[in-house]
This record gives C-alpha cells, sequence and structure tokens, in this order.
C-alpha cells in the first residue's frame, strides 16, 4: 500500500493520461467488482478512484481526470476540502456515534442551526438531519402529511426525488429508477412541467398556461382541501436540468398558501451555492415552507436535511422522527466545515462566475453542432441537449460517443434527462479557470469527432 506516500504528497491540479480508460489496474478492479458488486449499479466512468483533491481525481494507473460531475453534485467545495478533512479528523478522534436522540451533540445542532439561517425566508425555522437525500424526502413528505391531516402529494412530469420506495412513486422516470420494483406508494399526482425546450404551447405564456393546468388538474382529480404537499425541484436535476419559467415556482408557491398546502422544494442537487444563490428558489424570491437538502451540504459525507417553518416541524409527536444515523456527528462536522470553505472562498460568487464560462463556451459550441439542441441551466449547473441535428429528437448515441471520447481525454462529464440525452456539468466550484477551459475545449473536440 502507497496510502501514506500518497497522501504526503499534493495532487496535482492538471490532467494527467499516461493510459487508455480504464488502465490496466483498473481493468482489473473492474473484473473483482463485476465478480463481488451486483450487477444493479452503473458505472458511467470506468476507472478506478484512488484519491481526488479539489477538481482532480486519481485512478489506480496514476491518470488524473477533471471532475465535472463533484460526485453527482456532492462535492461542491471540491474533493477532500481541508475545511472538511480537519473537522471530520477532529470529530472522528472525539466520538464516532451517540445517536443524537439517544444522546446530543453540539455539531447537529449547528448544523440545523446553519440551515435555519441560510434557507429563504424571515420566519422561525426548525430542521431534522437524515442520511441520504431520499431518506429527508420521505421524511418532508411524512412531517407534511401530519401536520396537514392530508394524503395527497403532488409532483411533476420529469421529476426525480430518489430510489426508496416512497420516492420511486414521487420519481417521473420508470426506467432505469422504477422498472419492476412495484408495488409503488399511492396518493401521489404528477402534474404537467412546463419544459421550455420541448413545450408545444405559446412560449409567452407558458409559466402561466402550465400553472391554470396544474390548479385545473389539483382542482378537478384529487381537490385543494386533499392536498398535503407540492413538491418539485427547482430546477429539476435528473430530469435533465429544466429550468421552469419565471413565474412557475412563484405561482406553485403562493396557490399552495391559499389552499393550506405545504410547498417543498426538493434542493438536493439544486442547493447549497450550485445555482449562484445557496437555493435556487432564491431566483425568484420564492420563500418554500419546506426545503429538502442532502448532496452539496457536507463535502462527501452522507448528511441529508429538512428545514422547515417551525410549526410545521414541531407538529410530530415526540419519536415520531429519527433514525440510527442520522446527523452522524462525523457527517455534522463535515457540513460545517463545507459551509466555512463556502463562505470564506465565496463559492456562491464563483457558481455564478463558472455558469457564466460554462454557458458561453456551451452556446458557442450550440453554434458549431446542430446536435447541440439546448444549451440551458443556472451557475454552475448547467446542461446541453444532445439532439438529431435538424430536429428536437433526442440522440443518445452522439451523447454516448461524446462522453465515450471525453472519458478517453480524463474528463469526468455526467449525463441526465428523461429521454437520456443530456449532457450535465456539476463542477466543484473550487476548480480554476484554466482547468474547467482545458475540459470545455475537450467536450469542444468530441462534437467536432462525431
Ligand atoms: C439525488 C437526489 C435525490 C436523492 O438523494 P439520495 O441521497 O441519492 O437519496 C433526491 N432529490 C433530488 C433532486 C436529487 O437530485
Amino acid at each position: 500500500m502507497t496510502s501514506s506516500l500518497q497522501a504526503q504528497d499534493p495532487l496535482p491540479q492538471s490532467r494527467h493520461i499516461v493510459t487508455a480508460i480504464p488502465g490496466p489496474k483498473s481493468a482489473e478492479a473492474i473484473a473483482r467488482r463485476k465478480e463481488a458488486v451486483s450487477a444493479g449499479l452503473g458505472m458511467a466512468f470506468p476507472a478506478v478512484i484512488t484519491r481526488a483533491d479539489g477538481a482532480i481525481m486519481e485512478d489506480l494507473d496514476g491518470n488524473r481526470i477533471i471532475d465535472l460531475g463533484s460526485g453527482i453534485g456532492v462535492v461542491t467545495v471540491g474533493n477532500s476540502h481541508p475545511r472538511v478533512v480537519s473537522r471530520v479528523q477532529e470529530a472522528v478522534k472525539a466520538f464516532t456515534h451517540t445517536n443524537f436522540t439517544t444522546a446530543p451533540y453540539l455539531g447537529y445542532i449547528e448544523v440545523c442551526e446553519a440551515l435555519n439561517d441560510l434557507t429563504p425566508g424571515k420566519f422561525k425555522k426548525k430542521s431534522v438531519l437524515q442520511n441520504s437525500g431520499a431518506e429527508a424526502v420521505e421524511n418532508a413528505i411524512k412531517i407534511a402529511r401530519h401536520y396537514t391531516k392530508r394524503q395527497a402529494i403532488v409532483v411533476f412530469e420529469h421529476a426525480y426525488h430518489g430510489r426508496t420506495n416512497l420516492t420511486m412513486a414521487l420519481t417521473a422516470k420508470n426506467m432505469p429508477y422504477k422498472e419492476g420494483f412495484g408495488p409503488f406508494a399511492n396518493e401521489i399526482y404528477r402534474m404537467p412541467m412546463p419544459y421550455a425546450y420541448r413545450w408545444n404551447g405559446n412560449a409567452a405564456t407558458m409559466a402561466a398556461d402550465a400553472l391554470d393546468d396544474v390548479m385545473h388538474k389539483i382542482e378537478k382529480e384529487i381537490g385543494a382541501d386533499n392536498v398535503a404537499a407540492i413538491i418539485i425541484e427547482p430546477i429539476q436535476g435528473e430530469g435533465g436540468f429544466i429550468v421552469p419559467p419565471k413565474g412557475f415556482l412563484s405561482g406553485l408557491s403562493k396557490y399552495a398558501t391559499q389552499h393550506g398546502i405545504v410547498f417543498i422544494a426538493d434542493e438536493v442537487q439544486t442547493g447549497f451555492a450550485r445555482t449562484g444563490n445557496y437555493f435556487a428558489v432564491e431566483d425568484e424570491g420564492v420563500e418554500p415552507d419546506m426545503i429538502v437538502t442532502a448532496k452539496g451540504i457536507a463535502g462527501g459525507l452522507p448528511l441529508a436535511a429538512v428545514t422547515a417553518r417551525a410549526e410545521i416541524m414541531d407538529s410530530s409527536h415526540v419519536g415520531g422522527l429519527g433514525g440510527t444515523y442520522g446527523g452522524n456527528p462525523i457527517a455534522c462536522a463535515a457540513a460545517l466545515g463545507a459551509m466555512e470553505a463556502i463562505r470564506e472562498e465565496k463559492l456562491v460568487e464563483r457558481a455564478r462566475e463558472i455558469g457564466a464560462i460554462l454557458h458561453s463556451a456551451l452556446t458557442a459550441m450550440a453554434a458549431k453542432y446542430p446536435v447541440i439542441g439546448d444549451v440551458r441551466g443556472r451557475g454552475a449547473m448547467q446542461a446541453i441537449e444532445i439532439v438529431m441535428a435538424g430536429s428536437k429528437e433526442p440522440n443518445p448515441a452522439a451523447m454516448a460517443s461524446v462522453i465515450k471520447y471525453c472519458q478517453q481525454q480524463g474528463v469526468l462529464i455526467l449525463t441526465a434527462g428523461t429521454y437520456g440525452n443530456v449532457i450535465r456539468f456539476l463542477p466543484p466550484l473550487v476548480i480554476s479557470d484554466e482547468l474547467l477551459k482545458e475540459a470545455l475545449a475537450i467536450l469542444d473536440q468530441a462534437l467536432a469527432a462525431l
């Protein structure tokens, strides 16, 4: 093992490719993976990682890869950020676990205080911590139902909320998330989503038309008084970075308030500095009753949260909420480190700068390559939709070639989308302009090579 030696030298923040991807050592480990690990897990990038720092990951064969995915929007502050590492080291030496509902500790309380403070809305808020986005979404729904004494949940086309039974039911896309995994939870009602690129109606009135449609369906098919919660991602993540038109989220939020419905923003992917605000709903000044966070909040450790109006969070009887590991002290320490990093390094502002670089480069590529049908997103959450040139027909084959080309050149890019044809960019916010531009130049080559 060379881990002690590796830990001593800093990982250079540069791309460096010495083998094909996967190289021979990665290929050998991937063969072991095939024998030992469930075939139900995908593998977007075929290289086995040994260490990572900032926006660079190194594999078993010594290749250094530019990370434009942040482990699906998780290491927003960069991999192994020093603030996260030092807080985690201190915490793990102090104690590893008590269970917060057995014997509490400060880290959990401090993370809740920070979330109550950072989430939009001047009203009194409280939080509860969990292990994963899906678990937090489940808790959000559970709490909203208990508070309203209603059952129906309104969700949207193209939505993604997780892989547990309830969150599969909330998620829109069948393959691969739901196929054969039913039966699903009931009292879930799916509404049309204004997806600008594929909207058949009048673009100018899209927000109002979509809202009318949603309100009509709620009234006729459910009854507004039966709805416990409306849950929506302020920018849909897995669905393909679908940005709702201005006025849609604020209209939904207003409608929810009028009818005593809890408005839940699932900010698991959009949250925490990613879009150039702490939360994506801030773009429209929306103040959700409840916000779900996970992914980017703890610098890579598993942590999730539900933050809501105090009266909603306090409506549950004692013992109604909890879990063995939720708000684990090491994960809380990591979250406090990540929050410090975001503040000290002004990563909210940095997300806007990264967004501007991404958006202008992608727009320039769209002008050259007709397979790019759409460029969209906000801040450091941008995407391109790949289509057959001259139409809007999804082109997942071209997307796959582009991804493969980038992989061979040591650039990790993620995909998304209901039609499997969206390339999404979620770089760590500590990436340098140079590294980002180098990765984008490789993407340009990949598109030219089609
Ligand atoms: C990833 C994601 C989830 C699920 O989070 P897990 O931690 O994978 O359970 C829920 N909602 C959104 C919007 C997500 O992007």
